[in-house]
């Protein structure tokens, strides 16, 4: 297949592929702390473009409340939680490509810059440090579609951490968030997934989500390119999401890996795409 017939397939892999509806985040939680990889299910085969699609309802796209986990929210509509959300529910062959610890000026952008090119969104998990000193990257990533999510202002461990020491990691990088990107987040990530029930109540107060992962790349490991690939190609499974990093280091292979995999999960059938929170 000649290369613009790939695109051409890419592209209409993408059309009608809508924001993946965070109505799935609830269905879809999984057993686990958020710091375990699930095991690696079988590669699929090439499911082409075969995958039927119809277009969402409206109320596809709200986050279902979730019976039976914590004490009813004091925090409107955001749920505290037990335990992070790790996958996303199967609307078809739908992936989520997640970074976290950055911006940082050396690897956020080519990362964009792949992302651009075959016009897919994935959600960048901040630090409000690093997003302090690099808002145009937050607010290209807002130009661009992709979503931005909370990492803690100074990546510590929370459990560590007193209650208003964790409030005001989780605030001040709010702040800095909804000034360089737009938009308040949605979503927020435990640096090492260690969470405590004070993250979860803090999150849900502030409107947040926590979202763990089910596969993690390793790549803070600098494992190189090629095992990289191979963690997310072997990980691909619908709702996957996938756990690399755009800061905190080199992180090189992080940005070569994505240039080999992304293109081949899509000539794989798969939707790389966002959650989004929509409440009535
Ligand atoms: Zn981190």
């Amino acid at each position: 297949m000649q290369k613009d017939q790939l695109l051409t397939r890419r592209r209409a892999l993408l059309t009608g592929a809508a924001t993946l509806g965070a109505a799935g985040v609830a269905a879809a939680l999984a057993q686990g702390t958020g710091n375990r990889a699930a095991p690696p299910p079988p590669v699929p085969p090439a499911a082409g473009a075969q995958a039927a699609r119809r277009p969402l309802k409206p109320s596809e796209y709200r986050l279902r409340p979730l019976a039976g986990y914590g004490p009813p929210s004091t925090a409107g509509s955001t749920p505290v939680r037990r335990q992070p959300l790790l996958r996303m529910s199967g609307r078809g062959r739908t992936m989520v490509l997640t970074f976290d610890d950055g911006p940082d000026p050396r690897y956020t952008p080519p990362i964009l810059d792949t992302l651009a090119r075959y016009e897919v969104r994935a959600m960048f998990f901040v630090c409000g440090g690093m997003a302090a000193e690099n808002r145009d990257l937050l607010a290209r990533m807002a130009d661009e579609g992709h979503v931005v999510g909370n990492h803690t202002w100074s990546h510590p461990l929370l459990t560590r951490l007193s209650r208003r020491r964790i409030r005001s990691e989780m605030e001040r990088t709010c702040d800095i968030i909804e000034k360089a990107h737009g938009e308040r987040p949605a979503w927020f990530r435990a640096p090492y997934g260690a969470w405590n029930r004070a993250a979860f109540q803090l999150g849900a107060e502030l409107g947040m989500e926590p979202l763990g992962w089910t596969v993690d790349t390793l790549d803070w490991t600098s494992p190189g390119t090629a095992t990289i690939v191979d963690r997310v190609e072997q990980g691909a499974a619908p709702g996957v999401v996938v756990l690399s990093h755009d800061a905190g280091g080199d992180r090189s292979q992080s940005v070569r890996a994505l240039r080999t995999y992304l293109p081949e999960l899509l000539d794989s059938g798969y939707h790389i795409s966002v959650p989004r929170r929509q409440y009535a």
